[in-house]
């Protein structure tokens, strides 16, 4: 995204001061930041596929019922795809998620000889959400979970909670698209605070910040937020 685009879509509380200041606060709400344990490159894109459209609990029973049916990614790779459908039905979206899961896993095998993405964890970041977004049904969301939760790089994965509360606390524009709102993070939020404050933005949007309901009575970053009280 060029610069010019990044000024237009950057909301009136979008610099790293105010990230700073937003951060302290959730940090003191939901304590001390933890990584996640991370997981295998391949395991996370699959587990991100998967989770479109559905919440976690129902993302998971997909997995598992994926690697108890298929233990293996040539397994995967082998069966056909109605048998994929079935197995991650739980999931939603089944035939569209087998569909890319077979796509993703073909062009990983004919691309790297075998099921990893560990070569695009050496490359900089632009380079690495551009060859992981040229694999199918990879977007530029999917792309930073892998880089964050797999190979723990400083990118923030924009998902329904951190779009929305990054356009109500005025981060970036409200016209500004998810992968817009990528952008805008990645210049405007301190490579250190970036899993961090992507983690607590979530919590917050479960928790307080709601999309449909947001309790700003009682949200603990009020005097910091332009839509409080909408
Ligand atoms: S004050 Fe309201 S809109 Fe702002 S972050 Fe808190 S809950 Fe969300």
């Amino acid at each position: 995204m060029k610069k010019d685009q990044i000024k237009k879509f950057t909301g009136i509380n979008g610099n790293s001061r105010r990230i700073r200041a937003l951060n302290t606060r959730l940090n003191k709400i939901y304590g001390p930041f933890k990584p996640f344990r991370p997981k295998e490159g391949v395991e996370e894109l699959i587990v991100t596929v998967l989770s479109q459209n559905t919440n976690d609990i129902n993302r998971d029973r997909a997995f598992r019922n994926l690697i108890d049916k298929f233990p293996t990614w040539d397994g995967v790779l082998a069966a056909p795809q109605k048998k994929i459908e079935n197995a991650i039905r739980v999931g939603g979206l089944a035939k569209t998620k087998s569909r890319a899961i077979k796509k993703i896993l073909g062009e990983i095998k004919s691309r790297y000889g075998r099921f990893t993405l560990d070569p695009i964890s050496k490359l900089p970041i632009d380079e690495a959400i551009e060859t992981l977004t040229k694999l199918p049904n990879v977007g530029v969301k999917t792309a930073a979970c892998v880089l964050v939760f797999s190979f723990g790089k400083p990118v923030i994965p924009v998902d329904t909670h951190v779009h929305r509360l990054s356009r109500r606390l005025g981060l970036v524009s409200e016209k500004a698209t998810r992968d817009q709102t990528f952008y805008i993070l990645m210049e405007i939020v301190p490579e250190k605070l970036r899993y961090p404050f992507h983690i607590y933005l979530i919590r917050h949007g479960r928790n307080v910040c709601k999309s449909q309901r947001p309790m700003c009575g009682g949200c603990a970053l009020s005097d910091l937020c332009p839509s409080a009280g909408y």
